[in-house]
């Protein structure tokens, strides 16, 4: 009897450990995005978005899950339900609007340019005036591929280079293949840290707003957006945010 009782105890033990494991939400990013997910020294992904959402899955209860995958796979992962949310500093764009709905933005950033820095134009209309064209390198599918395929190379004013990570595009950069990057700010910032003889142009090219991205369908969409929301205002968010950019 005593035995049963041990085993019926431990059982009860056993699903109640299962029950309490929170559910866990699945969250893509390309964590090749430094200060907004990248890897830290021990492997593990962070940064901004990383930490965000983990904050918001700790309000409401649920494990985080980090999937790492190309920013191309990240919309169509998301509207197939593959993932709950992508969180990639993604720009919010009308184009995206009709695929995904976002959260409330959290974060404001601008697409910039990457030269040589003995490069003496100031902007890529510069290079087109020299050379009449620009090369540009980009990370595919970005708003920075977008907008470099609609105003230079639909125009007829350059050519762009896909990469698959915005790294690719800086090594491009740097074997003399393209004339510069396009890229969003705080990334080509910690791109021109890490890699010598490159500078960011003084003036961006656009100014753009992040989000989350959830499938329209999204079951989960309005709770998380309400707890971010809820970070946002107790400054939680901002405290992350200031912990990767440090002030200038
Ligand atoms: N902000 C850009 C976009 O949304 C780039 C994002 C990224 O490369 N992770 O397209």
């Amino acid at each position: 009897m005593k035995k049963l009782i041990a085993l019926i105890l431990a059982l009860m033990l056993a699903f109640a450990g299962v029950s309490a494991m929170a559910e866990s939400l699945k969250m893509c990013t390309n964590a090749a995005f430094p200060p907004y997910e990248f890897y830290d020294e021990n492997s593990e992904a962070t940064g901004i978005d990383v930490e965000i959402a983990k904050a918001v899955c700790a309000k409401l209860g649920y494990d985080l899950e980090i999937v790492d995958i190309e920013f191309d796979q990240c919309i169509p992962g998301v509207q197939s339900g593959k993932y709950d949310f992508a969180a990639a500093g993604m720009t919010v764009t009308e184009e995206r609007k009709q695929m995904v709905q976002f959260t409330d933005t959290y974060a404001t950033a601008q697409q910039v340019v990457i030269v040589p820095a003995d490069c003496e134009m100031t902007s890529l209309d510069d290079f087109v005036a020299a050379n009449g064209t620009v090369k540009v390198g980009v990370q595919r599918a970005t708003t920075g591929d977008l907008y470099m395929t609609w105003d230079y190379e639909d125009a007829g004013k350059g050519t762009v280079d896909r990469y698959p990570i915005g790294a690719g595009a800086v090594e491009a950069l740097k074997a003399g293949k393209v004339d510069c990057v396009v890229i969003d700010n705080e990334p080509a910032k910690n791109f021109v840290a890490q890699n010598e003889g490159l500078k960011i142009l003084e003036s961006a090219y656009t100014t753009e707003e992040y989000a989350m991205a959830f499938s329209k369908e999204s079951p989960i969409y309005a709770d998380f957006n309400a707890a971010l929301n809820e970070l946002i205002e107790d400054g939680t968010v901002k405290g992350i945010i200031d912990s990767f950019i440090p002030a200038e």
